[in-house]
């Protein structure tokens, strides 16, 4: 039988996104990144000026907006949309300073706590590819399948790198492998929900993969499962 619920689990980079949304598409499943719900909080709290380290006021913040997650509403290139009290903020989740900081409002038990059940009650619809830190080991730990893609520390920041020249940003090699080298500590360290695969998920180190041999990998995982 096709897995129902698929979590796709990873550091940054490693190329889960790309993966989760060609799946999703091939399979005719709903594909959910949860990464995008913490960086929605993150760039309200900067929008707003309120200063990340308050944790109080984070966490307040995470259950009082309405994040709604989407199949893309525009078709600009976007995996999905994603709204925060009816506003688009789509790609604002997306820039460097949001990249900055977004694990240190990820670390917050509150604000883990106001996502956790929004992101169980999606995932548990099934026929689903569900993309994040945690799904396989906190958030959908009953998935059918679950995948952990890595990848060297090198090769996602110069993977991120490029989305983002790509994207028009001025942003050097340098502070984009810096950036990605805390998010990578602060994310595996946490005392809530740490990254690390879980202990049923299958490895796939992506280092020198290209995507479609990932994809390969997995489509064979997927009619072995
Ligand atoms: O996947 P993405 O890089 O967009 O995620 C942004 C941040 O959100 C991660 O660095 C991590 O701190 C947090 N995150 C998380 N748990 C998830 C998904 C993302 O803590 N399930």
């Amino acid at each position: 039988m096709r897995p129902s619920i698929i979590a796709i689990d990873g550091p940054a980079a490693a190329g889960k996104s790309t993966l989760g949304e060609r799946l999703a598409r091939e399979l005719g499943y709903t594909y959910f990144d949860t990464g995008v719900m913490y960086r929605a909080i993150t760039w309200i709290a900067i929008k707003r000026g309120i200063p990340v380290e308050d944790e109080e006021s984070i966490t307040a913040l995470a259950f009082s907006l309405h994040i709604e997650v989407t199949t893309p509403t525009v078709q600009d290139g976007r995996q999905c949309s994603v709204f925060v009290d009816g506003e688009d903020v789509t790609w604002d989740i997306r820039r460097p300073e949001v990249d900055r900081v977004v694990s240190i409002v990820s670390a917050y038990p509150g604000v883990r706590k106001a996502l956790l059940n929004q992101q169980r009650r999606i995932g548990l619809k099934g026929r689903i590819v569900v993309v994040g830190r945690d799904i396989g080991t906190v958030v959908l730990p009953e998935a059918d399948l679950k995948i952990y893609l890595d990848a060297s520390l090198e090769e996602r920041a110069r993977r991120r790198w490029k989305e983002l020249l790509a994207r028009g940003k001025d942003i050097s090699y340098q502070e984009v492998l810096e950036t990605m080298r805390d998010r990578d500590r602060i994310d595996s360290t946490r005392y809530v929900a740490p990254l690390h695969p879980a202990e049923d998920a299958i490895i796939i180190d992506t280092t020198s993969m290209g995507i479609d041999e990932v994809y390969r990998k997995v489509l064979e995982l997927i009619g072995d499962a």
